[in-house]
C-alpha cells in the first residue's frame, strides 16, 4: 500500500535474512508506539511510503520489521540491500490494531505474524492462543519465542510439508475442526486478504460475533 507520509531518516542498525527472501531490519528506536501498530517506510523522503508493522517490543531500543522481498515491487528489492549504517526514511508509528491483556486468538499467516511479535514482546502473552499460517517449514518467523513462550498454545499451521512440531494443513482446515471455539474472546487476523476473509467466515459461521473479530489486511 502507497500512503503520503512524512517521512525522517534513521540509520540501519541491522539487516538480517531469516529465511528465502525473508529479513529483518532494525533501527534505533526513535519514538514510543503501541504493539501492533505500522509505519511507513520509503527509501527517500519523498517516496510514497510502503506500510510495514513493527515487530519488536513497546520497550525495546531497536525497531525490528519483518518483511518479504517482493520480486516486482518498487520498495523491498531495495530494501533488501540495505547495509548496517545505510539510511532509510520511515514514518512515525499508527494504526489501531493494538494487543491488549485481555484473553484473545492471534491468527496470522506469513509476515502477519509481525504485530503479534511486537504484543508477545510487550507482554501480552496472557490467555492468548497463536495460529501461524505458512507453507512451508522455514516460514514459522520468530518460531523460537513463540514456542518457548507460549507452548501449545503456538500453533504452527504448515499446508506443504509436515513435521511432528507442526499441524498438517492450513489454519483454515485447523479452525474447521475446532467444535468449541470461545465466542466471547477477541480474535486477531493479520496477513493476507484471502487467510483474512476466509478465516473471518469460518468464525462467523461458528458463532463468534462480527464484533470480536479484529483483521489487519496486508496489500
Ligand atoms: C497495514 C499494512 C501492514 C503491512 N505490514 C507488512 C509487514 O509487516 N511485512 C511485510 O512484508 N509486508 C507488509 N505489508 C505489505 C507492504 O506494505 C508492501 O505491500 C510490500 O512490502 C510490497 O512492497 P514493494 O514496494 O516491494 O512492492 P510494490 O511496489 O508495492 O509492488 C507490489 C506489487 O504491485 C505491483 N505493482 C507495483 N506498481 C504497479 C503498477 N503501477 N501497476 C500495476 N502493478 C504494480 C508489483 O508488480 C508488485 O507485484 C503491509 C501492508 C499493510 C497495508
Amino acid at each position: 500500500m502507497k500512503r503520503r507520509l512524512n517521512l525522517n531518516k534513521v540509520k540501519v542498525s541491522r539487516q538480517t535474512q531469516i529465511a528465502p527472501d525473508v529479513f529483518v531490519l532494525s533501527f534505533p528506536r526513535p519514538w514510543d508506539f503501541v504493539a501492533g501498530q505500522v509505519l511507513g517506510i520509503g527509501a527517500h523522503e519523498t517516496d510514497e511510503a510502503r506500510l510495514y508493522s513493527i515487530a519488536s517490543g513497546e520497550l525495546d531500543d531497536e525497531v525490528d520489521i519483518l518483511y518479504n522481498i517482493n520480486p516486482d515491487g518498487k520498495l523491498t528489492p531495495w530494501l533488501a540491500k540495505v547495509n548496517t549504517g545505510d539510511h532509510i526514511w520511515v514514518s512515525e508509528p499508527f494504526g489501531s490494531f493494538t494487543g491488549t491483556g485481555e484473553p484473545a486468538w492471534w491468527i496470522a499467516s506469513g509476515t502477519g505474524i509481525a504485530p503479534f511479535s511486537a504484543m508477545f514482546r510487550t507482554g501480552l502473552t496472557l490467555n492468548k492462543k497463536l495460529l501461524h499460517g505458512g507453507r512451508t517449514l522455514d516460514t514459522f518467523y520468530f518460531n523460537e519465542q513463540f514456542s518457548n513462550g507460549l507452548g501449545e498454545n503456538y500453533v504452527r499451521c504448515c499446508s506443504r510439508e509436515s513435521s511432528e512440531e507442526v499441524y498438517n494443513g492450513r489454519i483454515t482446515k485447523y479452525l474447521n475442526e475446532q467444535s468449541n471455539l470461545p465466542t466471547s474472546e477477541k480474535y486477531y487476523l493479520c496477513g493476507g486478504a484471502e487467510m483474512v476473509v476466509e478465516v473471518r467466515d469460518i468464525l462467523i459461521a461458528k458463532g463468534v460475533p462480527f464484533d470480536n473479530i479484529i483483521s489487519e489486511i496486508y496489500f
